[in-house]
Parts: C-alpha cells; structure tokens; sequence
C-alpha cells in the first residue's frame, strides 16, 4: 500500500455507433480507472461542438450523481478524468476535464502527468498577461494550444506546435468540435493506449478499461505519438524529438491495475515475477506470507509459489474510503487505521512474511508490524517488491520531498528497525530489468537509481501558482 499518491486516469472516446450512449460508457470506463484518482472526477460531451460537462470532487458516485448524467445528453465525442488522491486540499480550478472558449471555439483537455518545465511555462504565459484559473499543468497546455492555433491551420498542428513546448511526463486526451486526439509524451513515461467499443475508438490510460467495458485493446500509443480520431479514421503522427524512452517502472509496481498490459508486459505478471525473484533473494523460515493489499498481494503469490510457504490473507483493507475521510485534517493515522486491518485467525502464532509494493515514509509500513503483532504474530518480516524509494519523483502529479524519504536517510537495519519488523528486505535494483523484461520500451527507474530520464533542476512549483477555491 504505496505512500506514493496515485496517477490520474484518462479517457476519451468517438463513437461511431448509433445506439452507444456515450455518457455511460464514459462513466463506466472511469469506474475502472478509480483507482488511478480518488480525489476527483468529471466528465465533458461533445455535441456537435457544443461542450457540456460536470466534474466534482470525490469518487466517481459522489462526483458524478445520475441527475448530473443526465444533463450531459448525448453526443459524438466524450472526454472522462479521475483526479489523482493527495492529502493536500486540490484546487476546484484543478478538476478535469478543462474545458476552454478560444478562438476556435470549444477544446476540452485533461492529462495525467507533470511537466518539468512547468514554471517556465507559467511564467513566460504571466507575461503574456494570462489569466489562470488554476495552478495545473493542464491549464498551460491549453493556453499552448490556444495560442498556437491563432497562427495554425489545423487543431493538429496547434496541439503538435503546444507539446513542442512542453517538457516532462504526459498522456493527454483532448476533443476539439470534430475529433478527438491523444498525446504521450516522447519518452513514454505516462501510459497510454488506443481500443475499440463495438465500431467507436477510445484512448484511455489503462487495458483494464477495454475489458471492463467489453471492447479491445488495440495497441498501446507510441512514445511521442499523436493519434487523431475523426470522421475519415485514425491518423497517427510521431514528435521529431523521440529518442530515449523512460516508462515509468511504478506503473508496474503500483499505480496500474493487475489486469492491465502495459507496453507489452501484464502488469500481474510483473508484480507475480518481483514476488519470485524476492523469494530467490531473501530466503525467511516462515509460516506463511501474505500481502498488503492491494499490490503487495500478486508478489506475495509470486514469493509463494517460488518458495513453497502457504499463501494466507493477512490484512483487509476498507475499499470504501471516501473523500469525507480523505478531506480530514491530521488523519493519517485515522486513515491507516480504518483502511487496514488484520485478520487474526490467519495471523495468530505465525510466523509471517508480509510483501508491500514499496516504503516510502515509513509510517504504513510501522503500521502494518503494528497491526500483526497485536494480532498475535510471532513474528513480522516485511519484503519490498521494489528497491529502496530514495529520490523523489518530479515526473507524476505527486512529489514526496527527499526529507520525507525514509531510505534517502536510513540504512536498511535503521528502517527495519524503525517499523519494528523482525527482518526488512528489498528487491535488488537489478531485478527490475527482469519483472518487465518484455517491455517493447525503455523505463524510468529514477525513484530508486537517482537516474531521471530528463532534467528535473527547476521544477518547483512555488505558493505563487497555487489558489484554493473550494
Ligand atoms: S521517478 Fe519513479 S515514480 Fe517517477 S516516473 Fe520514474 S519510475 Fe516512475
């Protein structure tokens, strides 16, 4: 259970089949997505130009009730967002999709992602007298775009001219009157892929989506691709600045769903695999091991079958969580609490092996020994299904500050000994070539290497751009 937020999940869809209702689909496909954002959600319908759309905070439920649904109607194109969970208060402005009145009419836009050069961006815009509604990457794109289309032809070219600008992590979806277009950013760090429902096309940040809804996956959006969707098909079209490509190894680790395949490798399978290579790494005479849900528990299956100890569920966790609790202040220990708890009658006099995807704080992890040895276990060893979290990262939309990184500070002994385990092992860095070894792509792995796969000197986002308007 990372201390890492999570990702947001993108959607957007254009239908080509009568009977589609759009507004549905689109609701569905973020139900799958839910886990990528808790915060927030919305969607925006295209009706012949004409953009309606709601978004609120919360889960998708909360955020979007059925008389909400309802107002939207129908239309050819949809654009759908899952707003990443965070602890800190996220501006209104900051909800997604964005949709903008330009010159050209209406553009909806929402991401997932972090632009490195962000500040440059805003400021360079501040002088051009910009007015911000938000303090969001998603804001700058749509100013770059906007601007750009005064001196371009096509929407095409705009959002091509915009993304020239731009520096950093992205998986964009956007719909101008008449098409639909996704953008990865050139090194693929943000997933994204391309699917089909019934005759209609979707671009979304996840498989599971296709699945979920009965549909296909087609194949993943290259690194630096732009795929434009519109009355004559789809068109693809490749940034000249494509090169190294960093996928981001945490899509595997964490923020994705197992049933997921990501650039050519199941995610499932990746977590199963880290769990194996755990069990050749670090052998432990115990009674059983079990995960900590929800990533942990694919790797400890792996660690199972590797080693021969009986898989037993140990901890439950409350999936039903909702922004109520998330809002409250202080409470993270209230949310450990209610979020996860033991199950006694698997614990009691085992000695236990508990697999968690990564440590950041070390808070969770303190909780977790916490929580088993009160249970009755005799004894806690924890293993990582990745290696030490030391450098944080400036490439997602949360950034942990190295100060808050347990392992930029301690030594392995100095955490096992701080979360009171019996024992504390990591993946060896080596080994995450290997859980991806399919990957059709490069990948990041700078959280744990130091690595970044581009330069992240400025990307500090000051108080100046932030605005809380509730
Ligand atoms: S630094 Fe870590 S979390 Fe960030 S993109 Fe790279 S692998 Fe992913």
């Amino acid at each position: 259970m990372s201390e890492l937020h999570d990702e947001c999940g993108v959607f957007g869809i254009f239908k080509n089949d009568d009977d589609l209702n759009i507004v549905e689909e689109t609701y569905l496909a973020l139900y799958s997505l839910q886990h990528r954002g808790q915060v927030g959600a919305g969607i925006a319908v295209n009706n012949k130009g004409k953009i309606v759309y709601h978004k609120d905070y919360g889960m998708i439920p909360e955020a979007l009730p059925e008389s909400e649904l309802a107002r939207l109607g129908n239309g050819r194109i949809a654009l759908g967002h899952v707003k990443y969970s965070s602890g800190e208060d996220v501006d209104r402005g900051n909800l997604a999709p964005l949709v903008m009145r330009y010159i050209k009419g209406q553009l909806a836009l929402c991401m997932n992602g972090a632009l490195t050069n962000y500040p440059e961006l805003r400021d360079d815009l501040n002088q051009g007298a910009a007015i911000f509604q938000s303090n969001g990457d998603t804001e700058v794109i749509a100013y770059l775009i906007a601007r750009a289309r005064t001196e371009t032809t096509t929407i095409e070219e705009a959002v091509q001219n915009a993304v020239s600008k731009i520096k950093g992590a992205y998986a964009a979806v956007l719909m101008s009157p008449g098409k639909l277009i996704g953008v990865r950013d050139p090194m693929g760090i943000r997933p994204l892929c391309l699917g089909k429902i019934g005759g209609s096309y979707v671009i979304t940040s996840e498989s599971c989506v296709f699945d979920s809804m009965g549909g296909e996956f087609i194949r993943d959006v290259k690194p630096g691709e732009m795929i434009v969707i519109d009355d004559d098909g789809i068109h693809s079209y490749i940034d000249d600045r494509v090169g190294k490509t960093a996928l981001c190894i945490f899509e595997y680790i964490y923020f994705s769903r197992p049933d997921s395949v990501i650039d050519g490798v199941s995610v499932l399978k990746a977590r199963q695999r880290a769990g194996r290579l755990l069990a050749r790494q670090h052998h432990i005479d115990a009674d059983i091991v079990c995960g900590v849900p929800d990533c942990g528990i694919e790797s400890a299956i792996g660690y199972s079958m590797e080693s021969g100890i009986r898989y037993a569920t140990g901890l439950i966790k409350n999936k039903y969580i909702g922004r109520a609790f998330n809002n409250r202040k202080n409470n993270d220990e209230y949310l450990m609490r209610i979020k996860l708890n033991a199950l006694k009658y698997n614990i009691e006099g085992q000695r236990v092996i508990v697999i968690d995807d990564s440590i950041l704080k070390g808070n969770t992890s303190r909780h977790i020994v916490e929580l088993l040895k009160k249970a009755g276990a005799k004894e806690v060893h924890i293993l990582i299904a990745s290696p030490p979290f030391k450098n944080p990262c400036y490439l997602n939309s949360d950034s942990t500050p190295k100060k808050n990184l347990i392992a930029s500070e301690k030594s392995t002994e100095e955490i096992c000994k701080y979360i009171g385990a019996d024992s504390l092992g990591f993946l060896s860095a080596d080994s995450l070539k290997e859980i991806v070894k399919e990957c059709n792509i490069g990948f990041c792995d700078a959280c744990f290497t130091g690595n970044y796969p581009l330069d992240v000197s400025d990307t500090s986002r000051e108080d100046k751009y932030s605005q809380k308007i509730k």
